[in-house]
């Protein structure tokens, strides 16, 4: 497989499948450049080469038809400013129009594609859709981590229309090496963090690391679904009745497989699901009527602190309390601090879903870390063991 720093874009169009799926406030401004910061240094090897690129990206969810909000127009500025030269843009993604201004781009410009999903063959992976895409250059680059478990049309369908010259960019083989470093290289002892709201969320993904685990840690509201599995009052806290003999089954196989799972002893309980809300200590098997657990408790957080610390290789996904109200931020926030911690002391820490690289950031603690995952879904499956499409679209060749 080529490897994108050995690969020389001179001369070339190139064709490349970004995550510019930025958040825009009510006057279309990007208010998060981290899908655009991630997107440059793959830019900037192309047109230093001497290639011209020419992006492609979704934006929000336009649902197959052309929507003025959704347009990758008001990404244009942010990404010139951040590449430091112009970047060319134009109205659609396929066409005469489209063709032309590609076809005439000299090296080292850079040419931003209208929003992909406003056409619907996108996401049904429409083999003439991804055509069309492809007769626009002559190599394919994919480095949009978040949608490579889509089978779209220019995340994977159009990979097969390049023989040879396709390859990742650096946040794919980025985000491929640092699940490749935790799954299959790693140091031990391992453990992983699963929090987050519920269990039928994480399952998999829980399920796939007990296979590879020395220590799991659970917290967040997932958690009292095992409490009361457990015969235990979980009071009003969140619970997944349905999950009960899952969580059941989840303790016999950790069990089984030797796995230290660890489940947090106390939490900061509170009479109502606000910041406001009144507030006490309790133990998680007996959280009193009338209160649910939002955050991990002080003997929770010296207990994780200790494990996490002793850690060598580090998985986390999710908080461990509802960390987006201060009240009930303080067992992410130790938690976060503890895997900082380890990795100052030399161990790897990977940082993955939405909510946790949130949580990381939030503290100030993002260049602590060893990698933080730009991929939510795609980075669960992938750690699941999946075939990623957008993947082994370019890898099985
Ligand atoms: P997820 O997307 O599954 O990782 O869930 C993240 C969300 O879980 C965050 O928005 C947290 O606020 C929420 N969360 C964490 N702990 C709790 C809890 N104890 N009760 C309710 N929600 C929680």
């Amino acid at each position: 497989m080529k490897k994108i720093n050995q690969y020389n874009f001179k001369g070339k169009r190139v064709l490349v499948r970004l995550d510019l799926n930025v958040p825009l406030n009510e006057q279309f401004e990007v208010t998060d450049t981290t899908r655009i910061d991630a997107a440059i240094p793959t830019i900037k090897k192309i047109v230093n080469d001497g290639g011209a690129a020419i992006l492609m990206s979704h934006l929000g969810r336009p649902k197959g038809e052309p929507n003025g909000k959704f347009s990758l127009k008001h990404v244009v500025n942010v990404l010139s400013q951040k590449l430091g030269q112009e970047v060319k843009f134009v109205n659609d993604c396929i066409g005469e129009e489209v063709s032309q201004v590609a076809g005439q781009l000299d090296a080292g410009e850079v040419l931003l594609l209208e929003n992909l999903r406003f056409h619907k063959a996108e996401t049904e992976g429409d083999a003439g859709f991804a055509k069309k895409l492809a007769n626009l250059a002559e190599v394919y680059v994919n480095d949009a981590f978040g949608t490579a478990h889509r089978a779209h049309a220019s995340t994977a369908i159009v990979a097969s229309f390049f023989e040879e010259e396709k390859l990742f960019g650096f946040v794919i083989e980025q985000e491929l090496a640092a699940v490749d470093k935790v799954v299959q290289n790693n140091e031990r002892p391992f453990t992983a963090i699963m929090g987050g709201a519920k269990i039928s969320d994480k399952i998999m993904l829980i399920e796939k690391m007990l296979d590879k685990v020395d220590n799991l840690i659970i917290g967040g509201g997932m958690s009292y679904t095992f409490f009361k599995a457990m015969g235990g009052k979980v009071g009003k806290s969140l619970v997944e009745d349905d999950k009960l003999n899952l969580a059941r089954t989840i303790l016999d196989l950790a069990k089984e497989k030797e796995v230290n799972l660890s489940l947090p002893i106390d939490s900061v309980v509170a009479d109502d699901f606000n910041n406001e809300a009144q507030t006490q200590l309790a133990d998680n098997m007996e959280i009193p009527n009338g209160f649910m657990g939002l955050d991990i408790g002080p003997k929770a957080i010296e207990d994780f602190s200790e494990l996490i610390k002793r850690s060598k290789t580090i998985l986390w996904n999710g908080p461990v309390g509802v960390f987006e109200m201060s009240n009930f931020e303080d067992g992410t926030k130790k938690i976060a601090e503890a895997i900082a911690a380890a990795t100052a002391e030399g161990a790897y820490s990977l940082i993955g879903g939405g909510d946790s690289a949130a949580a990381v950031n939030k503290f100030d603690l993002q260049n602590q870390v060893s990698y933080i995952s730009t991929g939510g879904g795609a980075l669960l499956e992938y750690l699941e063991g999946k075939t990623l499409p957008g993947i082994a679209a370019i890898e099985d060749q």
